[in-house]
């Protein structure tokens, strides 16, 4: 009997869980479900070269339209599932189309969070989470005009260099006392806001959102502390969710997402999950950890298909994500604490450093503002969990490699 695979979700984690289940020999039917019309595309470029124009929606896609049907990979584009029945695995669809499954993967994603304000209906406020998004506020960026972003996260500061570049009148709002501190930590997201500023945004710190109003389309933003800011455009990046709402009654373990073991298969036998929906096991942290990023969504999705092909290898890669907000570039890999010993390489003004942070002792985390390959070579001494000599660290001069051999051979003695 032939099997049946479901992966819920395509983006990121689903496309390439299905391209994955097929590329690593499995014969049964492929089932993608997305809620989205269109075909799986990535979302980095969404905040960056789609609103700049300088990429079209179809140059963002995963896999060229041909590849599902070469790979006998079912599309079920503009379906969302509404329910699944953990006993039979069944895989219930607006529309009311069910399909039975061997096994079922979850990569529903997030949802973005929504401020409990008046307002949010009016014309001229977005999210900005897909390609729709994208192009409606590319649209109205490009007619120029004054646009307020609420939330100074990655999505918004990310979106304002872009907005300014364009040259728009740019305001942020962060009900923190920084910007990207969460990300980053006080020193560099401080930095970080400072560059932004230098650049035309008008950043506007402890700053929460009151109510938005406006005749049928948004023309100001009210704070709680009374300030009216002009507004043609609104765009709210304050966080997401996770999209759980479908398998809330299944019995499913959810704790802040859907929680998978080390092989990405869920409390439901049979059911996996991966990307920013499922909260793994990571022992390097010493406990579970939800990620919000790129090339978690992309590895996780392809360890799940091979778990789920039965080629069990625990999932455990050192977490990375980059943002680029105008032409800096920032990189994030690991872990970071609030009692992280951080040795710095490189001075914070000049736009060009990398922060490696210990936890007594051992490099757990690495932050790195244009030094993509400073980062990169950290991430595998994160991996071994080296303690590296911090004078080496600081010193850029010393070749990281070498480090981490020193480090190694100082174990061993
Ligand atoms: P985010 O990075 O979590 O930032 C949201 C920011 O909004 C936080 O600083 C948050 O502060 C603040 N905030 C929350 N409620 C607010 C309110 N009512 N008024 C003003 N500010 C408020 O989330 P995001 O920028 O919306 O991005 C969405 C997701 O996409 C995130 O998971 C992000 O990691 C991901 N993403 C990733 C990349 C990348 O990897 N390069 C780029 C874009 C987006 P608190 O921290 O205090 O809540």
């Amino acid at each position: 009997m032939t099997e049946t695979y479901v992966v819920v979700g395509a983006s990121l984690a689903g496309a390439r869980a299905a391209e994955t289940l097929r590329s690593e020999g499995f014969e049964g039917r492929i089932v993608l479900v997305g809620g989205e019309y269109h075909l799986p595309y990535d979302r980095p470029p969404l905040s960056k070269e789609v609103i700049l124009g300088r990429k079209e929606p179809d140059e963002t896609r995963i896999h060229p339209a041909e590849f599902y049907s070469k790979n006998d990979i079912e599309l079920l584009l503009g379906v969302r599932m509404t329910r699944l029945d953990p006993r039979e695995r069944r895989v219930e669809l607006d529309g009311g189309a069910v399909i039975r499954a061997e096994k079922v993967l979850l990569c529903t994603g997030t949802t973005p969070r929504r401020p409990d304000v008046p307002g949010l209906e009016l014309d001229g406020v977005h999210f900005l989470r897909s390609i729709g998004d994208a192009l409606a506020i590319r649209d109205a960026l490009r007619a120029g005009g004054s646009v307020v972003i609420i939330g100074g996260g990655l999505i918004g500061m990310e979106l304002a260099a872009s907005a300014v570049a364009l040259g728009n009148d740019v305001t942020v709002l962060e009900r923190e006392a920084g910007l990207l501190r969460r990300v980053l930590g006080v020193q560099i997201g401080d930095r970080l806001a400072r560059w932004h500023s230098e650049r035309g945004v008008h950043i506007r710190t402890g700053a929460e959102v009151a109510r938005l109003s406006g005749r049928g389309r948004v023309r100001w933003v009210h704070t709680t502390d009374g300030d009216v800011i002009a507004a043609d455009l609104v765009v709210i990046g304050i966080g997401v969710v996770p999209a759980v709402a479908a398998v809330a009654d299944s019995g499913i373990r959810i704790d802040n997402g859907i929680v998978v073991d080390g092989f990405c298969e869920t409390s439901l036998p049979g059911v996996y999950a991966a990307g920013d929906v499922a909260c793994r096991p990571d022992e390097r942290a010493g406990r579970h950890v939800r990620l919000e990023h790129w090339h978690n969504a992309q590895n996780q999705g392809m360890a799940a298909a091979r778990a789920m092909l039965g080629k069990r290898e625990p999932y455990r890669e050192v977490p990375w994500f980059w943002s680029d907000q105008g032409e800096t570039n920032i990189q994030v890999a690991g872990h970071r604490g609030a009692g992280d010993d951080v040795v710095w390489r490189g001075d914070p003004e000049s736009m060009e450093f990398t922060a490696f942070h210990l936890h007594d002792g051992v490099l757990t985390g690495v932050i790195g503002v244009n030094r993509r390959r400073e980062v990169r070579m950290a991430m595998s001494l994160i991996d071994k969990q080296v303690r590296p000599d911090r004078a080496l660290l600081a010193d850029p001069s010393a070749d990281l490699r070498g480090i981490g051999e020193s480090a190694a051979r100082a174990r061993g003695a």
